[in-house]
């Protein structure tokens, strides 16, 4: 174990934001975990685990221990000719684990192509994509007990996923490391969803627009590359607000003051409203303040075009929401953790 001193994170987030941490330490399996969470270091400060550092944004210095995840190894637990389960280390990059699967055509996770992050970042949020989320495909998280250092594996059922949501952000919030995620795909009789008009849209252009795992992973390959930034070029975190649901009545009454209000059934009888119009309405879209901004293509995404400072952001996402309140009553939750 090597708990590194005053190491900038600038590296180990895809925003490209300077913050030292005072002190980090990679963990690259299981029993290296345990000896970080034996640590005095580990027991006497306050820790912060990074996977992707795609969902961060580090507003300040860190004055603890971060632990960087790289457990990974895919493994085939159990396979019959119609499905496979298999076991992912929680630090695989979610997006390579992507391209396993539709490499070896299983069928199940083609949607939720390119999305940025970990593997075992997956279930903190439920991660969801064009009509799959992955609580559709996960068995089992296994994730191992903070405190006690006891391994704990979490049921689909037991993880109570939601609409980005999981227990893992609540009640289990800084209390366990996920350490590994086990998913049923299909190898044959795969269901696909191309319920949203987008990826129809890409199939029926393209040459070759037969439904395959294939197709549809390069359609939502395409489509998230025509919207959103490359984190290697332009510092950014994806989505920074979450696509809010709102009651059916609160929903009645601004279509009467905004007719053109775009919507969709969301869960328990909500209503989805997309948060980049929202955020479009008030004319964020494009718009640069120095080196940082909101995001020419997707309003949704702020991004720091270099040299950018986290605090700046996080007054820009504030102003943002506030005028988002001001003129719909709608308060955007940052879907980004903010530090
Ligand atoms: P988008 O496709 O423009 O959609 C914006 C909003 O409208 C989302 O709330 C989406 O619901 C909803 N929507 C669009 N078409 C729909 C349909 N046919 N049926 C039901 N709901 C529909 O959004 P985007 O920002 O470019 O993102 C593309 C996809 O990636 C979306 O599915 C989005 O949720 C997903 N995404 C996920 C994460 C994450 O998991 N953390 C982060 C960023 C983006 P859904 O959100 O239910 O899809």
């Amino acid at each position: 174990m090597n708990i590194e001193k005053d190491r900038d994170l600038l590296p180990y987030n895809t925003f490209n934001l300077s913050a030292i941490a005072r002190y980090f330490v990679v963990v690259r399996n299981v029993s290296e975990l345990m000896e970080v969470l034996r640590s005095d270091i580990f027991k006497s400060n306050p820790f912060l685990i990074l996977g992707g550092g795609s969902n961060v944004l580090l507003t300040k210095n860190f004055p603890g221990l971060v632990i960087k995840n790289e457990l990974t190894g895919i493994e085939v637990i159990n396979q019959t000719t119609e499905t496979i389960t298999l076991r992912v280390g929680s630090g695989e990059p979610w997006h390579k684990f992507v391209m396993y699967c539709v490499n070896n055509n299983y069928g199940g996770v083609e949607n939720l192509s390119l999305i940025p992050g970990t593997c075992g970042a997956a279930p903190m949020q439920n991660i969801g994509a064009y009509g799959v989320e992955v609580r559709d495909v996960i068995n089992t998280v296994e994730a191992i007990d903070l405190k006690t250092g006891d391994v704990l594996v979490f049921e689909n059922k037991a993880c109570r996923f939601g609409y980005r949501e999981s227990i893992f952000k609540h009640e289990m919030k800084n209390k366990v490391f996920i350490s590994s995620i086990t998913l049923t795909l299909t190898k044959t009789s795969h269901r696909f969803n191309v319920s949203y008009g987008a990826i129809k849209d890409v199939l029926a252009q393209s040459a070759n627009n037969e439904i395959t795992v294939k197709n549809i992973s390069d359609a939502v390959i395409s489509i998230r590359q025509s919207k959103l930034p490359d984190p290697k070029v332009i510092g950014n975190a994806g989505s920074f607000f979450k696509n809010p649901s709102i009651e059916e009545s609160t929903f009645t009454r601004l279509k009467q003051k905004f007719p053109g209000i775009p919507s969709f059934p969301g869960e328990n009888g909500l209503i989805k409203i997309p948060a980049a119009w929202l955020i479009e309405q008030n004319g964020w879209k494009g718009k640069t303040f120095f080196n940082i901004g909101v995001h020419k293509n997707q309003a949704l995404v702020l991004v720091n075009y270099g040299g950018g400072d986290g605090q700046k952001i996080w007054e820009l996402a504030s102003e943002i929401r506030s005028s988002v309140i001001d003129k719909f009553n709608i308060d955007l939750q940052p879907e980004v953790n903010v530090i």
